[in-house]
């Protein structure tokens, strides 16, 4: 398993709250060698949701094989920060329409809705409780020449994709419960909610057990290889051997599993800050009482939201996320912990005193392409993958795992979907200065923005 980052951003140790919200299914390892119909790599949104969508085609649930390397909820599918949201590229519109065209581009969008859709659905079809919240998203102006930005966007919004957003100038943002000094305007888009990821993650890996999928834990694929009509994925304890291969490892891929994905894949850190829970007067304070889910204008954005109470606790707490470092060693954890409780208060200068017990760390997935994958992959008969959502794979994650299960069920013809969905990554060139072209980008950004 070759791997970008070094070993300290595939600590077994994950610490995030959601941990102490729930458990999901602790799968037994595979010990021994099979067969199945289909091999799964990966038991995050992706695998698990394309797992359920070929059982429920009928497919032997027996002959479905989920291989995960740690437990399940261990990948950012158990860490992330719950925005189930539109989401998948971090191409701009803008862009899709030069390069995709109109019809395209709405198409895409509406993809995108039909991804909150199915996250919907698997919580009222697997009665999963996910303490969810907000109407749909907030976007907040860090800067005052940012409104007219987000004016031009609620704009956008109409008359490309008919969608009503709602734009709120400084003076009404303390009257919405949104009062920070960082922030001079917002739009509100009714498009997603939030959730619990853990509750999510564990409410699919049960339901994926109680419909008689094999799912096998601290099983990593170290091998994959073509033998036959078969793939052969082995692992320490057994190995798969399968007509049909999922990869549904995105950020936590590997550069040689399969060798296809050399080069191909920019896998990001992103790290979030979680305060105790807040008292009543500590929220009067500050001002800000809003359950919206929010993020900031930056390219490199601020996500948070003011999580109501949950689990039995005493108030609410305050999720805050932003880019991690582009390494994960200690020191560099302790200088971005430093950072993004700087940002923290800088946001909301009346929680100066409030601890943030829980911080905690995982890896998104980007690309050269700047869009999600969903399809077979290129040169490898019967292997698919999807991945690279971009920091927002609740929903689309979650959406695609179903397509990728209709796709090998034969109801949906690769090229049925939204050409933006269906572009296999490019390499990078010179793949080994990734992390270099990521710092690079970074200081870009922030020069720009600040
Ligand atoms: C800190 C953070 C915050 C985020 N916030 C949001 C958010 O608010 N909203 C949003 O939409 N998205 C968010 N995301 C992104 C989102 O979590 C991911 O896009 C989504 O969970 C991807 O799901 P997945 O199933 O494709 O991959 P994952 O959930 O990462 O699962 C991949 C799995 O593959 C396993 N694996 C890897 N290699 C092997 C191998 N060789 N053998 C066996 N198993 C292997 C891993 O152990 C892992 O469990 C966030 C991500 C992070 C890290």
């Amino acid at each position: 398993m070759r791997r970008i980052y070094e070993p300290a951003a595939y600590n077994v140790d994950v610490n995030s709250y959601w941990q102490t919200t729930t458990s999901p299914p602790r799968w037994p390892q595979l010990k021994e060698d099979r067969s199945a119909e289909t091999v799964i790599i990966g038991s995050g949104y992706t695998g698990l949701n394309c797992a359920l969508e070929l059982a429920e085609r009928g497919h032997d649930p027996q002959s479905i094989v989920i291989l995960e390397a740690n437990q399940p909820g261990w990948g950012a599918s158990g860490r992330n920060g719950g925005f189930c949201c539109i989401g998948g590229t971090k191409l701009p519109v803008e862009k899709q329409l030069v390069r995709f065209g109109e019809a395209e581009t709405v198409r895409y969008f509406k993809e995108q809705c039909a991804s909150i859709e199915s996250v919907r659905e698997n919580l009222k079809r697997y009665g999963i409780d996910v303490d969810t919240h907000s109407q749909g998203e907030t976007q907040l102006a860090h800067r005052e020449e940012d409104v007219a930005g987000l004016s031009a966007e609620k704009e956008q919004m109409k008359s490309l994709f008919n969608v009503d957003c709602e734009l709120i100038e400084k003076p009404a943002l303390s009257g919405e419960g949104l009062a920070s000094p960082e922030f001079h305007g917002a739009l509100n888009m009714r498009l997603g909610f939030a959730l619990n990821p853990m509750k999510y993650l564990a409410g699919l890996a049960q339901s994926a057990d109680g419909a008689g999928i094999a799912g096998y834990g601290d099983s990593p694929a170290m091998a994959i290889e073509r033998d036959g009509s078969y793939w052969k994925v082995s692992t320490p304890g057994g190995a798969v051997a399968a007509q049909n291969l999922v990869i549904a490892t995105n950020g936590y891929s590997s550069e040689d599993l399969p060798r296809w994905l050399s080069g191909r894949l920019l896998p990001v850190l992103s790290n979030i800050l979680l305060t105790r829970p807040l008292t009543a007067e500590e929220v009067a304070a500050q001002g800000w009482t809003s359950n919206q889910m929010c993020h900031d204008t930056r390219n490199l954005l601020h996500y948070f939201r003011l999580m109501p109470a949950a689990n039995g606790e005493s108030g609410p707490r305050m999720l805050f996320g932003m880019r991690g470092g582009t390494t994960a060693n200690e020191a560099t954890m302790a200088a971005m912990r430093q950072r993004i409780r700087a940002d923290f208060e800088r946001f909301f200068p009346a929680w100066r005193q409030v601890e943030t017990p829980f911080f905690w760390a995982g890896l998104v997935c980007l690309n050269r392409n700047l869009v999600s994958h969903t399809g077979p992959i290129p040169g490898m008969t019967n292997a698919w993958a999807s991945l690279a959502y971009h920091g927002s794979g609740v929903a689309m994650g979650s959406h695609c795992g179903r397509l990728l299960g209709k796709m090998i069920d034969g109801a949906l013809t690769p090229d049925a979907i939204p050409a933006i969905m269906r572009q296999p990554p490019r390499r990078f060139p010179f793949p080994a200065l990734r992390r270099s072209y990521l710092a690079a980008a970074y200081r870009w950004h922030e020069w720009r923005e600040h």
